[in-house]
């Protein structure tokens, strides 16, 4: 399977601001040589060594991300602003009866908000099922969807075909994934799921405040957390701010890092940044995170950070 990162945001949408881009160019242009410019070679070079928090950004749109199966429907996880995105680039990938399975770990803003631009929902050629452990969720998602929040209500306007779904513990089956889920720690209840393909497995948790017992060793945390090929992981804070904001249902880096190591995940992706991190303090924090990795002697753990536009092959 393929995971496509579409929003890695959380709480809140965050562009890019223009002193930012402001700063981002004055810092290129302050490295750039005369040897950079000579070829337009030269320049590529150039542009390629950049570090990454100069030469482009995680982007600023919250969770939303794309699991593209060997066979079968396209799995979504949580329609946050990044959803926006998906929909606008979906052109000639969109098949003619094209049918989408949207996962929701909870119905907080930043996981809901981009749902009234998905045009496939409001196509009548295309199929949507929509699936969260808690009871009402058509109620839910048309609530956020109608006057005075909205002009258009789901159930006037959204043409396709509709299908809500409530989990209850049976695992799903979407084309040749499997799909499992079980309740985190979170303020007013969330889910991760646990996706697996031929043997390729990939574990969404988030958000989440990790605790101790989520470390424990039991049958059902192994059977959740254990052996996953890419963990993508609420890691919004460092551990001093995930200490001071006790109880806002988001977890620290290192934590993160720790977690990874407990459940022998081989790729670790941070995820549901913090708005108020630019690029370079969650570049920062990367390192740090790659850093204790190798100080914990887990030097089989990569640590990547989700980026917007970012695809992971498992
Ligand atoms: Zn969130
Ligand atoms: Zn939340």
């Amino acid at each position: 399977m393929t995971v496509r990162i579409w929003g890695a945001r959380g709480s809140r949408p965050t562009p890019l601001r223009a002193e930012q881009v402001r700063s981002k160019i004055s810092a290129v242009v302050q490295r750039i040589q005369q040897r950079d410019i000579v070829s337009p070679a030269d320049r590529e070079r150039f542009l390629g060594a950049l570090p990454a928090w100069l030469f482009g950004t995680v982007g600023g749109n919250t969770a939303c991300l794309e699991i593209i199966p060997r066979q079968g429907p396209t799995i979504l996880i949580d329609a946050g602003s990044g959803i926006a995105e998906l929909s606008a680039s979906m052109g000639q990938r969109l098949k003619p009866t094209h049918e989408f399975h949207i996962f929701f770990t909870h119905f907080h803003y930043d996981h809901v908000q981009g749902l009234p631009f998905f045009g496939p929902a409001y196509n009548p050629r295309c199929s949507v099922h929509f699936y969260s452990p808690l009871p009402g969720i058509q109620a839910t998602l048309s609530s956020h969807m109608q006057h005075p929040f909205f002009p258009v209500t789901m159930e006037e306007k959204m043409g396709g075909s509709l299908f809500f779904h409530q989990l209850k513990g049976q695992e799903v089956t979407i084309g040749s994934a499997t799909v499992r889920y079980r309740e985190l720690n979170h303020p007013g209840r969330g889910w991760g799921y646990r996706i697996e393909e031929a043997g390729s497995v990939f574990v969404h948790a988030s958000d989440v405040e990790l605790q101790e017992s989520d470390f424990e060793k039991t049958a059902a945390n192994s059977a959740f957390f254990a052996n996953s090929d890419a963990l993508i992981l609420d890691t919004q804070y460092t551990l001093g701010e995930a200490i001071e904001k006790y109880n806002w249902g988001h977890s620290s880096f290192s934590l993160g890092v720790d977690f990874a190591t407990a459940w022998s995940a081989k790729r670790l992706y941070l995820f549901h940044h913090e708005p108020l991190y630019d690029d370079a303090k969650l570049h920062k924090n990367l390192q740090l995170a790659r850093w204790y990795a190798q100080r914990l002697g887990n030097l089989d753990l990569e640590v990547y950070l989700s980026e917007e536009g970012m695809e992971i092959s498992l």
